[in-house]
This record gives C-alpha cells, structure tokens and sequence, in this order.
C-alpha cells in the first residue's frame, strides 16, 4: 500500500514539476554521452531526473565566504541527469526506478576537495580517518558528497564522470554490503562476480606491471571502486568498456537494463 501511494505520487509529480526545455537541453549538451540515446530514452531519462531533484535535495557545502558555492538549476539538472542514468532502466516506470534510490535525502556539493567525513575500514579491521582531502563521497543511507571542480573535470576527460562514480557506490550499497556488486537475484549473483573477478584481477595485473591502462588505475584500489569507475566507463565511453572486458560489460548491460552503444533499453 505505502509503495502503491507513494508511486501514485511520483506519477502526480511529473506533470507539476517538468523541467523547462532550455535548461534541459543546456544539461545534455555538456554531456556527450548521451547524444546517442534514442528519443524515448531521453524523455524517460528526463522524467527520471524531474522524480530526482523533486525528492532529493541538492545543498551547497559552502554557503559562505570567498569559496561560497551556488548550486544552480544548472548544476542541480547536471547531477540529476547523471545519477538517474544508473537507474533508468531498473523499473517497469520511472516511479519505479526511484526506489533504488529511497532511503536517503541529499547532495552536498563542494567549491572544491573536501576533507573526508566517514571514517573508514581497513582489511584488518583498523579504523582510520584519511587526512587527505577528496572528491567525492557515498555513505551508506545518507548523502552523496562532490566536488564540483572534479565533476566538471570529468567532462574533458572521456571516460571519467564522477557524478556516475559515487552513485554507482550507492548502488552496490543497496544489498547492505560494499563489494562491487548490486543488488542482484540469486540467480544473477555467481556470473556477475566471476565475470567482474576476472575484470577486476585482470586489471590489477596491468596496474602492478605499471602498464599504461585505458581505464583510470585508481580502480585498482579495491574491488568496489574498480565497481564505480567502470560503470563511468560503461555510461561515458561504452565501447572502451566492451573491448577491454566484454563477459563483465554484458553483466553490466544486463543489471542496468541499458546498452550504453546503441542507446536504448534492455528489456527485462
Ligand atoms: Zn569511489
């Protein structure tokens, strides 16, 4: 019944929040990456990204001073649009696809890095708080925090979109546990991980030789950020993905319901 009224709302709430044409437009011409995306995708990613910024709320992390930072109606389109592409093909309606982002409300966005507000845990189990500003930052439950700077970074960088990079943490967060995979049917679960360790050791093996990879060497870093930065690579340069490792792009097109090179959708 809760799930029936709240998506009675969210259906209420495309008609009276419809985002206006030209800042819509001014959204997609920064992002080349969806120039490919057929017509009906584009209407269905932009209701999804009307349903985002209705029920999130996208807040400066610096309301004052000479960095203070203006989160425009430009910058509040940028990172809806980006964060409903990783859900747009995950329900029959885009009411439906909002669910995977329920339980948590805001985007702070920064000037600039920002110093790192979560602690973390090491393999050990030893807790530690990097003194070393970041970029970007996901918790579980609570809020997706950005650089700015580094958001608009990406854009000149294929590849590279650090609005896709924190929320696809958000999305292997949603089964409770942060090792690179989604939320996933039993079924699912034994493919997508064998085709994402092979990805994933094959790449570390590049790393470690010091060989020049296509795809930033940061995703060695551990199996859930190799996670976040190929789903940058599948939405913002597709083909790259396919090439390098194309059993865990197949993964990737199956649990997003999207193929990123033909634009459109998977259906179920
Ligand atoms: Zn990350």
């Amino acid at each position: 019944m809760f799930n029936w009224l709240k998506t009675k709302r969210r259906e209420r709430a495309l008609t009276t929040y419809a985002l206006p044409d030209d800042e819509w437009n001014a959204a997609l011409n920064e992002l080349p990456f969806l120039d490919h995306y057929t017509p009906e995708v584009l209407a269905r990613l932009r209701d999804l990204t009307t349903l985002f910024l209705v029920e999130k709320s996208i807040v400066s992390g610096a309301t004052s001073g000479e960095h203070a930072f203006e989160v425009t109606p430009h910058v509040r389109i940028l990172i809806g649009v980006q964060a409903s592409l990783l859900i747009l093909g995950r329900g029959a309606t885009v009411a439906e696809a909002m669910r995977d982002y329920d339980g948590w409300e805001n985007v702070v966005v920064y000037p600039g890095d920002f110093p790192r507000t979560h602690d973390f845990e090491d393999e050990a189990g030893v807790v530690h708080r990097s003194a070393e500003p970041i970029a970007g930052e996901s918790w579980e439950g609570g809020p997706v925090l950005l650089s700015w700077p580094a958001v608009e970074a990406g854009y000149d960088e294929t590849g590279m979109a650090l609005v896709i990079h924190e929320f696809a943490h958000k999305i292997d967060m949603l089964d409770g546990a942060v090792n690179g995979l989604p939320p996933l049917l039993a079924s699912e679960r034994a493919a997508f991980r064998d085709a994402i360790d092979v990805a994933y050791a094959h790449f570390c093996g590049c790393v470690d030789r010091n060989l020049d990879t296509a795809i930033d060497p940061y995703a060695a870093e551990s199996i859930d950020e190799f996670f976040a930065v190929t789903c940058e690579v599948f939405f913002a340069e597709p083909e790259l993905l396919l090439l390098e490792y194309p059993a865990y792009f197949a993964q990737l097109q199956s649990y997003f319901r999207v193929d990123p090179i033909a634009g459109h959708l998977v259906p179920q």
